[in-house]
């Protein structure tokens, strides 16, 4: 009987465990295996994704190209279609196409956007807006307001302020209830709606002194949607991690991977504590073709090559913790991303 009742407390505890409330869904832009390898040789052979104990691989081509950019790889993951390179939120015959962000605010959850750079470049702005082609920075700003989003937290505050059409949107967002802030000060904040724009475009680099911008913005964006019982889902963004690709300047991907990898520690330790919260991390494609010709583990050398200033289409590693983490183990395609993560959170149940 003894026995009978420990099985069935541990059956208990396993089911309980495979239904997430909230979803942190970590994406560095640009992020394939040798990025991920070169920052964990850069950081004297660890990295905090190191404690993930569930990995996939998807495959990443857009409608249009065997090679994704960041707008179809992003609009893959967050409405589950495959589309056109530089959509922002349609499928490939230019229809809006429903977010994952959009039916967890339906459903009552809390809903959060952070990144590095411009809050309306492609891979945030692919869980918010819809719009024909990623550089319409401006009207993907307006796009924003049409939302309930909870919290927004990253740079590009010229596409809110200072647009052609004359109008502020930083003003709107406080007439309808925002705490806005044109920097990253944090301090005060201890609910939502918030929305920190702290760079008039997209913010520094690491290497040029942005610190723990990144860590720090996903610190209060957990603390702030982690109050709505209900859940959340939040999509952060190391967004660099690509620029440093593009360049083909190894120490700028690599910086940018080491300073994603301390959002991605502390995502872990927030579902570890809370324990109904799933974390997903993965990358769009990958950018700048870059090999590891050889490195240190103990100085953190890394000798990198690169084969293009674009991107490339490897498939790309997912990793996942937490309840429900299982799901994103195998080979499939970007865009189930979306659907591994709309089961996961029941959003297509009332
Ligand atoms: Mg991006
Ligand atoms: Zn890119």
């Amino acid at each position: 009987m003894k026995k009978f009742i420990t099985l069935c407390l541990i059956s208990a505890q396993l089911f309980a465990q495979k239904t997430p409330k909230n979803v942190i869904f970590l994406i560095g832009d640009g992020m394939g295996v040798s990025q991920i390898y070169a920052g964990l040789t850069a950081n004297r052979g660890h990295l905090n994704l190191e404690r993930v104990k569930v990995i996939g691989f998807h495959k990443n081509q857009a409608s249009d190209n065997y090679v994704t950019d960041s707008a179809a790889g992003a609009t893959a993951f967050a409405t589950g279609k495959q589309t056109y390179n530089g959509a922002i939120g349609l499928d490939s015959l230019k229809v809006p196409s429903v977010t994952l962000l959009e039916m967890a605010e339906q459903k009552g959850l809390s809903t959060g956007l952070v990144s590095t750079c411009d809050i309306t470049d492609a891979t945030p702005s692919s869980f918010i807006a819809h719009q024909r082609t990623r550089s319409m920075h401006e009207e993907i700003a307006l796009d924003f307001l049409k939302t309930k989003v909870d919290v927004v937290i990253g740079g590009g505050r010229k596409y809110f302020e200072k647009r052609k059409d004359g109008l502020n949107l930083l003003d709107t967002l406080r007439k309808k209830g925002y705490e806005v802030r044109r920097e990253l000060n944090l301090d005060g904040v201890t609910k939502g709606p918030f929305f920190a724009l702290y760079a008039e475009e997209n913010p520094i680099k690491v290497m040029e002194g942005r610190g723990d911008a990144l860590l720090k913005s996903t610190k209060k964006t957990l603390e702030l949607l982690g109050q709505n019982k209900k859940g959340f889902f939040v999509m952060i963004e190391g967004s660099q991690i690509d620029w440093g690709g593009h360049a083909n300047d190894a120490d700028y991907a690599i910086t940018e991977m080491v300073d994603f990898d301390k959002s991605i520690g502390y995502a872990f330790d927030f579902a570890a504590k809370n324990k109904e919260t799933l974390v997903i991390i993965t990358a769009d494609h990958e950018t700048g073709g870059m090999a590891l010709m050889g490195g240190n583990m103990k100085t953190g050398e890394v000798k990198a090559a690169f084969t293009t200033k674009g991107h490339t289409g490897q498939m790309i590693p997912v990793f996942a913790f937490g309840p429900g983490a299982e799901a994103f183990g195998g080979i499939y395609n970007n865009y189930d991303i979306f659907t591994k993560i709309k089961l996961a959170l029941k959003l297509d149940q009332k």
